[in-house]
């Protein structure tokens, strides 16, 4: 399906011979002339097609057509359907300001403070609207003492607009007016060769923001793509940058890195590139250790059972991952502490507590989730516990299901605990007489590979479940 590409970047870049973007050099600190030439694809030279982009989008292009000013379609949008991949959202970019954005559509909203954008609704389609935005010398920009752009609010040309944006893939449009593509920076290029160009120099680029290196490894996850060899560089020697960046915008990047269905990739990256601990540093560190594999497999496991969800349409929720990946850590903790608490309840949910209380420091996830991964971890030790008739009740509690799914988790990941998680799914299916049967047969954990003897253990079982069954 690449054909297309090569030969028709050839062919127009033949046409517009002053400095074609293949010879934009990414090592330079200087940004390339905004004014140098872009490569324009005409419409059947390319295979984007109006049936691809969504009514809503479409709509909103025309009607800034028809209003005069220049509308195209910009960012993941393009590149996900020139790689044959449904676009997450339809970005627009356009000449027109904000507010005579605003004018044109009744149904749109401005958001933001430091740089102005529209939002044009339909019911729950949102579109964003940007307006052209230059100052792509970021040097010129106000910047923190580590070099990060404060302001950035300028509005600028449809070249300066693409020389600002992160990667040379992300920096193609598609314009409504001839339905051509406009490459300025090499774009076409890395979508033929599958690598992923930081715009200009990557270590000013991520150092201007940090946040740009987390997306290299979100988009280099979801599309396959290679990370070229001076981004790389760039990373792994200035992932400790992204420790000044605020924990909510880190939040956001993280649910999009393990959110979007390629979770396990990305989490393999961000720990190749020695980004995961400015993350989540205590998981980092736990699984850094020896002896770590059995955490290293319930989160992959996790990952990868999230990853199947979404792949499969299903829900999934912050919370379960959150509390998988800190699971190590709070067990850990119990381990060494489980002396100083009155019962395992209580060390589960003091630990819990600490561990999640920590972990905001650095993603602040957001309330309602945290209560609910601590929530999915006390649960833990009723599950081990009530396999009596006490047991039906908690099957109509709301946390129930997360639960248990996290309790397969565990017993997927190599804790002794499947003979429990059996019990648990027959008690869900069971009719008056199963259930019966059940009580009188409850799991023992401490055999896990042999049904053991079918006696009621005396004493609750520890909330780590040991790792030798023979304890
Ligand atoms: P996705 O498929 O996740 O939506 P996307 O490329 O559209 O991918 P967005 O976060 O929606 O990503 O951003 C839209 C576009 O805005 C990007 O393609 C890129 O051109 C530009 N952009 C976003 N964040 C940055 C950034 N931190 N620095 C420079 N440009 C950015
Ligand atoms: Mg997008």
């Amino acid at each position: 399906m690449f054909n297309w590409i090569s030969s028709k970047i050839k062919s127009t870049r033949a046409a517009v011979p002053d400095t074609p973007p293949s010879t934009v050099n990414v090592m330079t600190s200087e940004p390339p002339e905004s004014t140098t030439a872009p490569t324009i694809i005409p419409r059947n030279q390319h295979p984007i097609s109006r049936k691809n982009i969504s009514d809503n989008a479409l709509k909103v292009l025309y009607r800034l057509h028809k209003a005069g000013y220049s509308a195209y379609l910009v960012g993941g949008a393009v590149r996900d359907l020139l790689l044959d991949r449904h676009p997450k959202d339809f970005d627009i970019t356009t000449d027109a300001s904000p507010e005579e954005v605003k004018k044109l559509f009744g149904n749109c909203r401005l958001i933001g403070r430091r740089f102005r954008l529209a939002h044009v609704i339909y019911g729950r389609d949102v579109i964003e609207v940007a307006t052209f935005r230059g100052a792509h010398d970021e040097e010129d920009q106000q910047t923190s003492e580590h070099g990060m752009l404060l302001r950035d609010n300028v509005y600028g040309t449809l070249a300066e607009d693409a020389w600002r944006r992160d990667f040379r893939v992300n920096a193609l449009y598609y314009n409504i007016a001839d339905f051509s593509l406009v490459d300025y920076t090499g774009g076409l290029a890395d979508i033929h060769s599958k690598e992923l160009n930081v715009i200009g120099d990557p270590r000013e680029r991520f150092m201007h923001d940090p946040v740009r290196m987390l997306r290299a490894v979100r988009f280099a996850a979801k599309l396959g793509f290679t990370i070229d060899r001076h981004s790389e560089e760039a990373i792994t020697s200035q992932g400790h940058l992204l420790k000044a960046i605020a924990p909510a915008r880190l939040y956001d990047e993280g649910l999009k890195l393990f959110l979007s269905g390629n979770g396990l990739r990305s989490f393999e990256l961000l720990r190749h590139y020695g980004l995961f601990g400015t993350l989540y540093p205590e998981v980092d560190a736990l699984l850094n250790q020896p002896e770590s594999d059995n955490h290293r497999t319930l989160i992959e496991n996790a990952f990868r059972n999230s990853d199947a969800r979404i792949a499969a349409d299903k829900p999934v929720t912050p919370a379960f991952l959150h509390a998988a990946l800190l699971w190590g850590v709070v067990q850990q903790q119990l381990h060494s502490e489980q002396g100083r608490y009155n019962s395992p309840v209580e060390a589960l949910e003091q630990i819990g507590e600490q561990v999640a209380g920590r972990q905001q420091r650095y993603t602040s996830t957001p309330r309602r989730f945290v209560f609910q991964a601590r929530e999915i971890w006390t649960m833990q030790q009723r599950l081990l516990r009530q396999q009596q008739r006490s047991a039906i009740p908690l099957l109509q509690n709301k946390r129930f299901r997360a639960a248990y799914d996290f309790l397969l988790l565990r017993a997927e990941s190599g804790e002794p605990l499947q003979p429990l998680a059996d019990w648990w799914t027959a008690l869900q299916s069971a009719d008056p007489t199963a259930q019966q049967q059940l009580f009188a047969n409850p799991a023992d954990n401490r055999t896990p590979r042999s049904r053991g003897p079918r006696r009621r253990k005396r004493k609750p079982a520890a909330v780590t479940a040991p790792a030798d069954p023979s304890d």
